[in-house]
């Protein structure tokens, strides 16, 4: 009989499904997940987050986190009501967006269970317990998870922080009779679209046995960067031309940082008109906080502005609106003006305040930068609907609607297939590591037919098994 290595990977979360990310790596014994995060959209799949864990909490020996976006770390509080003893691991910045992220949620949170008269998921004081339990680890330290696992993290260039996560793992018992095999398993996170502002491009890695990789865009390629910067620049120009307000949704991390980067260059090199810039959104104004906090994360072509002196979050005309007082004196400041604000998809926050006083003028422009997801009134109003209803009042949409994709923080299609490519087959020649062979792609993170797609695209054009595991699946690695 076959000897089986012990080394399981279960699938909670993120398989089928781009939210809700858990993966659960059994290896001789010690137990370890990768990500803890909510799911996110519909409200079936949202249902899901009040359940609890499929596996004992109290079992855990640690958790890795990729990046601190919420469907990646918004079950981390649930998971230490649960009995969760160990350490968290995570980037230096990730462990500062971490905490943002998930006291802001706790208001939210707070807000919807009020409404609709249940328990919020989670409080403050577990927030505060998360955060006492993570370890900041750099990138490119291999570090001891548990017994038998460590792990390296690499530059996943999808936010500031985001981590490709390379797994050591104890194996089978060596052939040679001492010790156990090593197995490598990497683990994609988020992977970004270079060349994105600020961030540096996903690593290319070359060993692994088995690879996880994400699907967001597997059955797609983006439109370039650069034409989604020409866009911004055009919207500001014509709006300012008509006298109007630029009305930008966006999330708060970043994308607002991202358009704040490039606002600086184009305010400096005058390619602009001098009008006032305000991000109004007390999240994004912490979150760039944060970026500001760790320059040498960014690409070299940031870092190289920052070394000339430029300070890359600021330039004349921006204003960070924080307080609600300040935020209703933007309605003060004649136009043309530009305003950023959350949240990205318009359901909520203070954006909805601004499209309600300025959707109805033509003289106004509304620019979507972001995703607008099926039942959000960022979608209604980006197919072109012509009354909305925002705030419980119907808006007649007069302003000028216009998008942009070129922002995107995921690769696309034909990106996702040259990471994928470059694991191969490594001898050992001068005696080093021993080599790795690429047995399996476990494509993860996507909706069903992007996910579908490029699992095909791995079997047929790079001849390597690839499988899309079902939610609760689980793998024996040997
Ligand atoms: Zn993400």
């Amino acid at each position: 009989m076959a000897k089986t290595s012990g080394l399981k990977l279960h699938f909670y979360g993120g398989a089928e499904a781009v939210t809700g990310v858990n993966y659960l790596l059994e290896a001789k014994g010690a137990k370890i997940l990768v990500d803890c995060g909510l799911f996110q959209g519909s409200r079936e799949l949202e249902a899901r987050n009040s359940q609890p864990f499929a596996y004992d909490a109290k079992e855990i020996d640690a958790v890795i986190i990729t990046h601190s976006h919420l469907d990646h770390i918004g079950k981390l509080p649930q998971l230490i009501s649960a009995g969760f003893g160990g350490k968290i691991y995570a980037t230096p910045p990730a462990v500062d967006f971490t905490r943002l992220i998930l006291e802001d949620s706790v208001r939210v949170l707070a807000e919807k269970a009020r409404h609709a008269g249940v328990v919020p998921l989670f409080s403050q004081e577990e927030v505060d317990e998360v955060m006492s339990r993570f370890v900041a680890v750099d990138y490119y330290k291999k570090t001891k998870a548990a017994k038998g696992i460590e792990f390296t993290f690499h530059d996943a260039g999808h936010i500031l922080g985001s981590a490709i996560v390379e797994v050591d793992a104890a194996g089978p018992p060596s052939p040679k009779g001492s010790g156990r095999v090593n197995k490598k398993i990497v683990f994609s996170g988020d992977l970004g679209h270079p060349p994105a502002p600020l961030l540096r491009a996903p690593d290319y890695l070359t060993q692994a046995d088995y690879i996880l990789v994400e699907s967001t865009y597997g059955d797609k390629n983006h439109e370039s960067p650069e034409e989604g910067e020409e866009k911004v620049e055009n919207a500001i120009e014509d709006t300012v031309a008509r006298g109007g307000v630029l009305m930008i949704p966006s999330f708060a991390m970043e994308r607002t940082q991202q358009l704040l980067y490039h606002l600086n260059n184009l305010v400096e090199h005058k390619r602009i008109p001098r009008v006032p810039i305000f991000i109004d959104s007390p999240l994004a104004t912490h979150i760039t906080e944060v970026y500001k906090k760790y320059p040498q994360y960014y690409n070299k072509k940031a870092v190289f502005e920052i070394d000339s002196g430029d300070d890359v979050f600021n330039f004349p005309g921006l204003r960070f609106t924080v307080s609600s007082k300040e935020s209703k004196e933007i309605n003060d400041s004649p136009s043309p003006k530009v305003i950023i604000a959350g949240s990205g998809m318009s359901q909520g926050g203070r954006i909805v305040h601004h499209e309600v006083r300025y959707l109805s003028d033509p003289r106004n422009t509304l620019l979507m930068v972001g995703y607008q997801a099926e039942g959000t009134l960022g979608r209604r109003l980006a197919d072109g609907q012509k009354r909305v209803e925002v705030l419980d009042q119907a808006i007649e949409v007069k302003a000028k609607i216009e998008k942009i994709s070129g922002y995107s923080a995921h690769a696309d299609q034909s990106y996702l297939m040259d990471w994928v490519k470059s694991f191969k087959k490594v001898g050992s020649p001068d005696g080093g590591e021993a080599s790795h062979e690429l047995k399996k792609v476990f494509v993860v993170q996507g909706e069903n037919g992007p996910s579908s797609a490029l699992a095909s695209l791995i079997r047929d054009e790079l001849g390597i098994l690839a499988q899309v595991p079902k939610m609760g699946e689980v793998a024996e690695l040997d």
